[in-house]
């Protein structure tokens, strides 16, 4: 067993600890940091995301979207310094519903948003005379509006958005949003990290060592055995595994895990429209089967499900260059708890009901019903608290920090978490949503009190 120190140890090479390590090793002088990753950078879960992100975000309070607005800054800012290395686009999200009810929740969200910070609502009803609605390009980020598009226009909802289902009778367009490349930021930011001196060694960290109170160490076993790192801060960002690495300090975090699955398809007919924001249907939906399919379908335990109604929520974008077939698709159907385990396991019907889902938004997608193009499967956990915010900032041991409970929104959100995290190891002011995300908001009587009432989580 050899011994070494490290300033900071940080467990876990996920976009959350890269994005520390970034902030730590840039801002606050901590030259001396150490990640640690039983596997290869940012492949358990922060290469499996849909890789969007947006300022479009519900209360209580503007805490949310202060933290978005403040990492979509830092996007913008690296990928104008990158010479957009990541292909940050801002393309926007685009919300459909055929129910003409749900029209006044798209208003109401783009007012709370907008109240909070998110920018203004446009409304686009062919009455008022506000500005004209202006499409997203299918490349850039500069130079956008905010705020959100509401269109309840028919001529212009078919102008716009041919490709929808006849019946769509609204889109809301949020602006501030879009996607990028995961895997290139996360290196960059990796890269930046090591230029400024952080290291990145593979190992699994399988104790903590808590001395008169306060961390001094930590233990990583590797594929040349153990070793023993001689440190004062360590932070978790364990991603899916969160949870176990706070029990290794006696720290019981307020964590559980949703599967969440991706498809991605080669649309060889080509009929997904390749320049569309990220497409989202708003509606519960039952799919549509022929009488024989729901004969068979109703045979067995298994299959019976899929004649029930299905939640809101699939989507799906378009992934890659102009020229390329690739579309990925996302519909989390069953959101119970599970535990995190390694490869996941997906429903096997999954692909199946993805697609028909999203042929209720772009019914040109009926054409692969008969002949499904073979999918690749794969996603990770939605690790999240119950009100489904992050946990930023120290954690009842001296020295012990954490980021993570990252739920869909660690790609959006790391840049702001990593930087409100080297904050407070470095203890230099903390931006004034800092509060809402620490640990120790579960000890004010007020939150809990807040969480009896929560309504929207804002997860897709
Ligand atoms: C299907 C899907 C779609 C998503 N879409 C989006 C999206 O559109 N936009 C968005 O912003 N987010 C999205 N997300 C969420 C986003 O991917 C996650 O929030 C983010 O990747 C979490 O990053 P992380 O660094 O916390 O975790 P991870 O990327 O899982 O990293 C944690 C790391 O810790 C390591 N580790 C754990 N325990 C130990 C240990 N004991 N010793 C050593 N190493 C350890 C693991 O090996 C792992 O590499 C999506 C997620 C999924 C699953």
């Amino acid at each position: 067993m050899s011994s070494r120190t490290a300033d900071v140890v940080i467990c876990g090479a996920g976009i959350a600890g890269i994005s520390a390590a970034y902030y730590l090793t840039r801002d606050s002088a901590v030259r001396d940091v150490l990640l640690v990753d039983e596997g290869a950078p940012l492949s358990l879960t922060s290469d499996k995301s849909t890789e969007c992100y947006r300022n479009w975000w519900p209360g209580p309070g503007e805490a949310m979207v202060s933290m978005m607005n403040r990492s979509i800054d830092i996007l913008d800012h690296l990928a104008d310094e990158s010479g957009n290395l990541f292909h940050l686009n801002r393309r926007g999200y685009l919300f459909t519903t055929a129910n003409p009810e749900r029209i006044n929740d798209f208003r109401t969200q783009a007012e709370e948003a907008a109240s909070f910070g998110a920018g203004p609502l446009r409304i686009h009803d062919g009455i008022s005379h506000g500005s004209p609605y202006t499409p997203a390009p299918a490349e850039g980020y500069r130079n956008q509006p905010t705020g959100a598009d509401l269109i309840t226009n028919q001529d212009l909802i078919r102008t716009h958005f041919p490709y929808l289902a006849e019946d769509t009778v609204a889109v809301i367009h949020p602006r501030r949003c879009g996607w990028f490349s995961a895997q290139q930021l996360g290196m960059y930011m990796l890269e930046r990290a090591r230029q400024n001196g952080a290291r990145l060694i593979q190992g699994r960290i399988d104790a903590v060592h808590v001395s008169g109170g306060r961390v001094s160490g930590v233990e990583i076993a590797g594929e040349s055995g153990s070793q023993v790192i001689s440190t004062r801060h360590f932070i978790n960002a364990a991603g899916p595994h969160l949870k176990s690495v706070g029990r290794l300090i006696d720290v019981d975090l307020p964590v559980f895990s949703e599967l969440h699955a991706k498809i991605s398809i080669r649309d060889h007919m080509g009929v997904f429209p390749r320049e569309a924001p990220l497409l989202i249907w708003s509606d519960p939906q039952a799919l549509t089967w022929t009488e024989e399919e729901r004969e068979m379908l109703r045979e067995t335990e298994d299959t019976r499900f899929m004649l029930d109604p299905f939640p809101q929520g699939v989507h799906a974008r378009a992934e890659g260059s102009a020229d390329s077939p690739i579309v990925l698709i996302l519909w989390t159907y069953h959101t119970e708890p599970v535990s995190p385990t390694f490869p996941i396991e997906v429903d096997p019907f999954y692909p199946e009901i993805a697609l028909r889902g999203l042929a209720r938004m772009l019914p040109a997608l009926e054409v692969y019903f008969d002949r499904p193009p073979r999918p690749h499967i794969d996603g990770g956990y939605y690790t999240k608290t119950e009100e489904n915010r992050p946990l930023v900032g120290p954690l009842p041991v001296e020295g012990a920090w954490v980021i993570g409970a990252l739920s869909g929104f660690g790609l959006m959100a790391s840049p702001a978490c990593g930087e409100l995290l080297s904050k407070h190891i470095a203890d230099t002011d903390l931006p004034h949503y800092a509060p809402w995300f620490q640990l120790s908001r579960y000890e004010d009587p007020e939150y809990i009190a807040l969480l009896k009432s929560w309504e929207q989580t804002g997860q897709l």
